[in-house]
């Protein structure tokens, strides 16, 4: 755009350096720019007008011109009322206001005529009007019509700036800036797209005549934001492809052949060869790799880093492979070594508890080679942790970790090892689409065979007994039970009590000798964990109580109940995932949730949610809805929440569009240098000027 659209916003007729800085602190708003793509967020419909005899309850809110008679207070102090009477030819209406009386009441005018927008309410057969927006009639030309609602905030509405306030700014603004809106997509984008010109949207989005106008606007808004946002990414994509040389793995190697040939325990599902086999393309392409594997709990993603892991020790390099949690890192570790075991492979696990000597050892092994295969925590991202030639690295539930954490095991050698970053928590297409746009994705959708259907009950409180005596037939038929309580920060202390007595009572109903309890928490040491955890493994306990520890990757295929207490208190990723841990042996299994009695809508959203769906990636969707792309998401990847218009939630269709069209953009013309690009190439110059790392386009 322009100079003006750079402005400091201080400089704004109507702003001044006092709400300049509450713009900048409160919304964000540094620029004329800003304020110009603040959006309205909502629309008052002020097209219609009312009549008192006919109003209905069903009304949201009303418009009706009439003359203001019998203004009067009522009572003191805290609780003074004031009332009025407002009356149009057919009926009359009661107005109150309940604060700020002393400065409405010198505004208002008995025998005046005004109109009135308000939301109605009928009491009795009269109908009531709480504070309602008087505007004399001489000033109707002003409210009525289609009136746009703009964000603000208390702060900002205590210095005039509520949503008309801000309404009058972005009036002052449009007088000096309209005339310099620049288009900034190209002829046949808004032609085959049918979308408005730049200057044309934006004039409707905070003008709009109707609903209409108002929807056209936001649509050529969001089409815009994401298509520049999938251009970046993708050309991210593209430039990292073809300037991130990667390592080539010439074959499979012998490694991989023998253990998959002879040790591999089971045969692999055609999703999980799928899989491979486009990792193992990227493998041999001479170009890094950085891939996504999306699969559902269960679907079988250890063994498909195992088996990536194996390619790149079969070609000379050594391996990693990243879990979040220790208690994971060691299942890991133990199941590996374990399938390893007639192997010629140097396993070692690293995490943060690994003992001085050990510590020293493996750091020895790494750099000298001896140790091909290291599994581990965020041990492995220290600078100490150096490798004498790794050539790939796979990270385990990567939502657990942050983007910079995958960065720095790019400079664990001296051309970046490959990256495979997987996740069971699956995430809905669109999400995908626009958190891992530079990432290319494989997906595992498909279970392996045998398994049965996770059965999902939702019970309340008064249902305990009969849970423990269905415990019990359980353990009776030789099953382990998992008893899962939530823990969060802000709640801590009652949470541990909740756990603590919970603990208590199980501990009553399933006494000793006959049964034998686990409990695993985060106060626990590490060693402490592991020996709770192992001892349920190994079968000598038939009941693991826990918090959200064991949520990550734990697997006890003889567990077959899974019990989550508080259940509405999850959220239902977390939820799907703790289900997760069970229906992995060929037994039937149950999901437990118990929840108390009174839930709001969102939550009994949820827990039928749970009880009618098993797969992870329709369940996704439904939390997308219910919580939104931020929460969804995580801050870590904040960055790219940073939309004014589109939703993630709500824009899927747009998204999609977006993201077709900025990839056969690209394919065609992968610099944005034909002609019918060029203005293309100018606004993505603009947009990546704000980015770090971006000054190779240009
Ligand atoms: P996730 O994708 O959740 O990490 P896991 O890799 O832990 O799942 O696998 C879950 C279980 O399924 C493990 O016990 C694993 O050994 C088993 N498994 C994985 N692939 C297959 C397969 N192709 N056939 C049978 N069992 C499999
Ligand atoms: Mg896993």
């Amino acid at each position: 755009m322009t100079t003006t659209a750079d402005k400091s916003i201080e400089f704004l007729k109507g702003v001044g350096p006092q709400r300049a800085e509450l713009l900048q602190k409160e919304l964000n708003i540094f620029t004329f720019k800003d304020l110009l793509h603040h959006f309205p967020f909502r629309y008052q419909n002020r097209l219609e007008f009312h009549q008192v005899v006919d109003l209905t309850t069903s009304e949201y809110a009303i418009q009706v011109i009439g003359t203001l008679s019998l203004i009067r207070e009522v009572g003191a102090g805290r609780s003074k009322r004031m009332y009025a009477r407002f009356s149009d030819s057919s009926g009359a209406i009661e107005l109150v206001w309940f604060q700020g009386i002393q400065w409405i009441k010198p505004l208002l005018i008995p025998g005046e005529k005004y109109l009135l927008y308000g939301k109605a309410r009928l009491f009795g057969s009269n109908w009531h009007v709480a504070h309602p927006e008087l505007t004399p009639f001489k000033e109707i030309d002003k409210r009525v019509g289609y009136q746009p609602i703009y964000s603000s905030t208390e702060k900002l509405t205590a210095k005039g700036l509520h949503s008309r306030g801000i309404e009058r700014l972005v009036q002052n603004l449009w007088t000096i800036i309209s005339n310099e809106i620049q288009e900034t997509l190209p002829q046949y984008l808004l032609e085959e797209n049918h979308l408005l010109g730049a200057k044309e949207a934006f004039q409707k989005v905070h003008f709009p005549n109707n609903e209409q106008e108002f929807h056209e606007a936001r649509k050529r808004l969001k089409f815009e934001e994401l298509l520049l946002l999938q251009l970046e990414l993708n050309l991210k994509k593209v430039r990292l492809k073809q300037e991130t040389a990667g390592w080539v793995f010439e074959q499979v190697g012998d490694v991989f052949t023998t253990f998959y040939e002879h040790y591999l325990p089971f045969p692999l599902t055609e999703a999980q060869k799928r899989v491979i086999r486009e990792i193992r393309k990227d493998l041999r392409s001479g170009k890094h790799m950085n891939r996504l594997l999306q699969g559902d709990v269960g679907s079988g993603k250890t063994v498909v880093s195992l088996l990536v892991a194996l390619i790149g020790i079969g070609n000379g390099f050594q391996a990693a492979i990243m879990a979040p949690t220790e208690i994971l890192a060691t299942q890991h570790f133990i199941g590996m070594q374990e399938l390893l075991k007639n192997m010629n492979v140097e396993v070692a696990l690293l995490t943060g508890s690994t003992k001085i000597k050990e510590r020293r050892r493996i750091h020895e092994g790494l750099q000298k080679g001896g140790i091909q295969l290291l599994v581990g925590t965020h041990a492995l991202l220290e600078d100490v942790v150096q490798f004498n030639s790794l050539g790939v690295v796979i990270i385990d539930e990567q939502h657990r970790f942050g983007v910079a954490q995958r960065a720095k095991m790019w400079k664990k050698n001296t051309i970046p090892p490959h990256v495979l970053v997987m996740t069971a928590t699956p995430i809905p297409r669109t999400l995908a689409m626009t958190f891992y746009g530079d990432l290319d994705v494989s997906v595992i959708d498909e279970l392996p065979p045998g398994r049965k259907p996770i059965q999902t009950i939702h019970r309340f409180e008064g249902h305990r007994l009969r849970l423990f005596q269905f415990m019990r037939d359980e353990i009776a038929l030789g099953r382990q039970v998992y008893i899962v309580y939530p823990l969060i920060e802000e709640s801590k202390k009652m949470d541990y009590m909740n756990l603590m007595s919970g603990f208590e009572s199980i501990s009553r109903a399933f006494p000793l000798p006959q049964y034998a309890i686990s409990i695993v928490h985060g106060q626990l040491s590490a060693a402490d964990k592991e020996y709770e955890m192992q001892r349920f493994v190994k079968g000598e306990t038939q009941i693991m109580v826990a918090t959200t520890v064991i949520e990550v990757g734990v697997n006890v295929p003889n567990a077959s109940v899974m019990i989550i207490e508080s259940a509405e208190r999850f959220g239902l990723s977390q939820l799907h995932q703790l289900r997760g841990r069970v229906g992995r042996g060929a037994e039937k299994s149950y999901c437990i949730l118990m929840t108390g009695d009174k839930l709001s809508k969102e939550a009994k959203k949820r827990m039928a949610t749970m009880v009618n769906s098993n797969d992870g990636f329709e369940i996704a969707e439904v939390d997308l809805q219910l919580r939104g792309p931020g929460d969804l998401m995580g801050t870590q990847q904040s960055g790219v929440l940073d939309l004014k218009i589109a939703n993630l939630s709500k824009d899927g269709p747009l998204i999609t569009l977006a993201r077709d069209l900025a990839i056969q953009i690209l394919e065609k013309d992968p610099q944005l240098i034909q002609s019918e690009n060029s203005l293309l190439r100018a606004t993505m110059i603009e947009v990546l000027k704000t980015k770090p790392n971006w000054g190779k386009f240009s």
